[in-house]
């Protein structure tokens, strides 16, 4: 017994002593640095065919540690779509190493510096990706103003970096983003991918549009900003899977009740003018207990929530079908079932 314990003790030693040479050596460090980069750099593995929805983003603009903003991508084996690229969004999208180089086109809800703020840097990362021509931008009526004022911003960009990788990696026509304008009640078919868009309520803000994505049976609906709407609910009654905007109203009340003691009254105002235009999350509980949506799942969290504390509070009204997303979630949907796989 001894003897075992007498080894286990010169074992670990041993180990300690190889992690810190690991660690704090320059041949440690070489030889760590070349396993990890190489084995982050495999390519990823073929998607399974089905539905694949990455939060990209889980936060609203109130800041929430390791969040970004408003994000979620949308992806089959042939297909890739984005709704929304709010800031910090294009951080995980590279984390998640989704493959910006056959992205699809960035759909936009609406035109909140919150969805939008990450325009540029999706694109100059497409672009450098070896993305085949100009990135398209979806959205309602608006588009091409935002875009076009985007597409400005990066003149000088586009410039200096085609003079220096040179237009055959970096062609300028490629990097300038194409907006592609939609009414509000729109269908883009796909091959056999539809994305239909439907008007949302997040007023006084117009346009705003909520999409829905169907393939091979597989369907999920993310709303971007709204509350709760008759048409959401007959767009989700046979979703498979809802990503839906979400206020805590206990979380918003107390923070209304700090600010307001502090003195802060520009920041309370705030607190009280965003709460009519955002779904509650007793709102969403109802609408999930009320319809036949198979999951829902929680992002641009009205705070994102910054501990386990706030994480409970906002699932007080939770059903079992209801999900509390996290940046880098994934959701699997595959074809030819009913199972909804959640990575966290
Ligand atoms: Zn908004
Ligand atoms: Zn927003």
């Amino acid at each position: 017994m001894q003897r075992i314990s007498k080894l286990a003790i010169l074992l670990l030693a041993f180990v300690l002593v190889i992690y810190y040479l690991a660690l704090n050596t320059e041949g440690g460090q070489d030889f760590l640095l070349s396993r990890g980069t190489a084995a982050a750099n495999q390519p990823p593995a073929p998607l399974s065919d089905g539905l694949h929805v990455y939060v990209c983003g889980s936060a609203a603009p109130l800041p929430a540690p390791g969040r970004a903003q408003a994000c979620i991508a949308v992806l089959t084996p042939e297909h890739y779509f984005i709704v929304d690229v709010g800031s910090g969004s294009v951080n995980n999208l590279g984390l998640g190493r989704l493959p910006a180089e056959r992205l699809d086109g960035v759909l936009l809800s609406h035109f909140h510096s919150d969805h939008i703020a990450d325009l540029p840097t999706i694109n100059v990362i497409a672009w450098a990706s070896g993305h085949e021509g100009p990135l398209k931008v979806y959205g309602p009526p608006g588009i091409g103003q935002v875009v076009d004022g985007f597409n400005t911003a990066l003149t000088h960009d586009r410039q200096y970096r085609t003079e220096h990788h040179g237009a055959d990696l970096l062609p300028p026509a490629s990097g300038i983003m194409e907006p592609v304008e939609h009414p509000l009640e729109a269908t883009l078919e796909f091959g056999e991918l539809t994305i239909t868009s439907f008007a949302a309520d997040h007023s006084p803000v117009e346009p705003a549009v909520s999409y829905r994505f169907d393939y091979k049976g597989r369907s999920v609906v993310i709303t971007g900003d709204t509350v709760v709407t008759d048409q959401l609910r007959s767009m989700v009654d046979d979703a498979d899977l809802l990503v839906t905007d979400a206020l805590s109203l206990p979380i918003v009340d107390a923070l209304h009740t700090a600010v307001s003691s502090a003195g802060n009254d520009r920041f309370a105002k705030i607190l009280v003018d965003i709460q009519d235009y955002h779904a509650h999350v007793a709102d969403v509980a109802e609408l999930t207990r009320s319809t036949n949506v198979g999951t829902t799942a929680l992002y641009h969290l009205v705070p994102g929530p910054r501990n386990r504390l706030m994480e409970n509070i906002f699932k007080r009204e939770f059903t079992d079908n209801m999900v509390l997303t996290h940046d880098r979630m994934w959701f699997e949907l595959p074809a030819g079932s009913d199972e909804i796989n959640i990575t966290d």
